[in-house]
C-alpha cells in the first residue's frame, strides 16, 4: 500500500507522523472518506465542500487548495493500482507544543485501500441496530474526535447489532455512528435536521425522494421511533442500507420505500458517471 503523507508516498511501515501531531494528541483534526466506483471518485467535489467547512469551523488551515487536494486523492487511487476503493482523506492539526492551539501546521494524509463490500445480507435483508443515548460534539465538523462514535458502535457489537443511532441530551434522533439515519411513515421521508453531519449520501438521497414523495427534515424524539414504518442508514460506503430491528421493535426491510430509492440510488451512481465522462 502507498500512503500520502504531505505530497509523497510511503509503504505502511514508513508511514508515520509525530507524537507530538495535536491530531493524536488531542483528536485535532478532520476527515473525510470518499469511495471511487470504477477508479474515479463519487462526488469528490461535494466532499472537498464540506471538508473545507468542516476546517472552517475547526480553525484548521488547509495548505493546500481544493484542485490540489482533489488531484492527490485521485494521484493515490493510482498509484495503489485502485479501481473500486475506500479512500479515507485525514488533515491533522499538526505537530505543535503540547496544549490546546488554533496554530496549524497540517500533516494532509490519503489512504486508499481496495473497496471492501457489505455482505449481501446488509442492503438484501437490512440491519439491527440499537439507540445509544451520545452524540458528536461539533455535529459539522467531520472530526477525527471520534470516542462517543467508538462507545456507541462497540455497544451495538455487543449486542449482536449493526449500528448504533445517537440520542442527543434532549432525547433526540441525530445521526449514527457513520451514516444518517432516515425513517418512513405513510409515504413521507422523515429525516433529522440539527445536530447531523450533512452527509453526501443524505443529500442526494433527499433531492431524489423529492422528485416523488414528501420529504420531511424535522427533529425526531427517539420515542417517536417505534411509529415508523420503515428506517435505513446512508453513508458513502454503504449508500443505502435498509435497518430491520431498532431495540426491540422489529421492521420490515427493505420496506418498499426503501427498496424503490435503493434502486434510485443506483441509477443516481450510473448517472453521475455518465454525465462527466
Ligand atoms: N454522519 C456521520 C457521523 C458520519 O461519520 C458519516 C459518514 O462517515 C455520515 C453521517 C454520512 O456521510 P456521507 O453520506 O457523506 O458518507
Amino acid at each position: 500500500m502507498h500512503i500520502f503523507i504531505n505530497g509523497r508516498f510511503y509503504s505502511e511501515k514508513d508511514a508515520n507522523i509525530s507524537v507530538f501531531d495535536h491530531g493524536f494528541l488531542y483528536g485535532d483534526g478532520i476527515f473525510e472518506t470518499l469511495r471511487a466506483y470504477n477508479g474515479k471518485v463519487f462526488k469528490i467535489d461535494e466532499h472537498m465542500e464540506r471538508l473545507f467547512h468542516s476546517a472552517r469551523l475547526a480553525k484548521l488551515k488547509i495548505p493546500l487548495a481544493k484542485k490540489q487536494l482533489k488531484s492527490a486523492i485521485i494521484f493515490t487511487i493510482k498509484k495503489n493500482k485502485l479501481k473500486e476503493a475506500y479512500i479515507r482523506l485525514t488533515i491533522s492539526r499538526g505537530k505543535g507544543e503540547l496544549g490546546y492551539t488554533t496554530k496549524s501546521n497540517p500533516n494532509i494524509i490519503i489512504i486508499a485501500r481496495p473497496f471492501i463490500k457489505y455482505p449481501k445480507n446488509v442492503h438484501e435483508k437490512g440491519v439491527p441496530i440499537i439507540t445509544y443515548d451520545g452524540g458528536r460534539v461539533l455535529p459539522e465538523v467531520k472530526s477525527t474526535s471520534c470516542i462517543p462514535l467508538v462507545l456507541a458502535k462497540s455497544e451495538a457489537a455487543e449486542k449482536g447489532c449493526f449500528d448504533a443511532i445517537l440520542i442527543d441530551r434532549d432525547g433526540f434522533v441525530t445521526e449514527g455512528t457513520v451514516s444518517n439515519v432516515f425513517f418512513v411513515k405513510n409515504n413521507i421521508i422523515y429525516t433529522p435536521k440539527e445536530g447531523i453531519l450533512k452527509g453526501i449520501t443524505r443529500e442526494i438521497v433527499i433531492s431524489m425522494a423529492k422528485k416523488t414523495l414528501k420529504v420531511k427534515e424535522a427533529t425526531i424524539k427517539k420515542s417517536q421511533i417505534c411509529s415508523f414504518d420503515e428506517c435505513f442508514l446512508t453513508n458513502t460506503s454503504g449508500e443505502i442500507i435498509p435497518v430491520s430491528k431498532i431495540n426491540d421493535k422489529k421492521i420490515n426491510a427493505p420496506g418498499a420505500m426503501t427498496a424503490k430509492l435503493m434502486k434510485e440510488f443506483e441509477k443516481e451512481v450510473e448517472s453521475y458517471y455518465a454525465k462527466r465522462h
